[in-house]
């Protein structure tokens, strides 16, 4: 069973914000902003690519509710899913980020770093 699997059944434990009956957020253990959330659901899906877009359906009124919750609806996010090998994934569990609570920058996606005027 993967990481997300386990903590979606609480056998490790999670700093939550939201659950339902079909997904989960808790805050990430390795935080890249003030606020650093990440958002599953409990069934394990492989990542974005195998998502049923019911369920994504779904899942989108739950991240807004993370989102409001959080107090960020009015002052914004970012949202990121990271799918297989080029996108970065490192957990095979589809999870969105959600990262907010300062102004973003928007850079360094290549190590060659061509892209700084993104
Ligand atoms: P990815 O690179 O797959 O998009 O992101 C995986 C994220 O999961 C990383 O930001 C990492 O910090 C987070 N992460 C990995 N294992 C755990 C865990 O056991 N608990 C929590 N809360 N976050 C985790
Ligand atoms: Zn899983």
């Amino acid at each position: 069973m993967c990481v997300f699997c386990k903590i979606a059944k609480g056998e490790i434990p999670s700093n939550k914000v939201l659950e339902s009956d079909d997904f989960i957020c808790f805050h990430d253990l390795n935080p890249r902003a003030p606020i650093h959330l990440l958002i599953i659901p409990k069934i394990h899906v492989e990542n974005f690519q195998e998502m049923p877009s019911q369920l994504m359906g779904e899942m989108t009124s739950f991240i807004q509710e993370v989102a409001s919750k959080m107090g960020l609806d009015q002052s914004g996010y970012r949202l990121i899913t990271n799918n297989g090998e080029d996108g970065g994934q490192e957990v095979m569990h589809l999870h969105f980020h959600l990262l907010g609570g300062t102004k973003l920058s928007w850079t360094h996606f290549t190590p060659d770093d061509t892209h700084k005027a993104l």
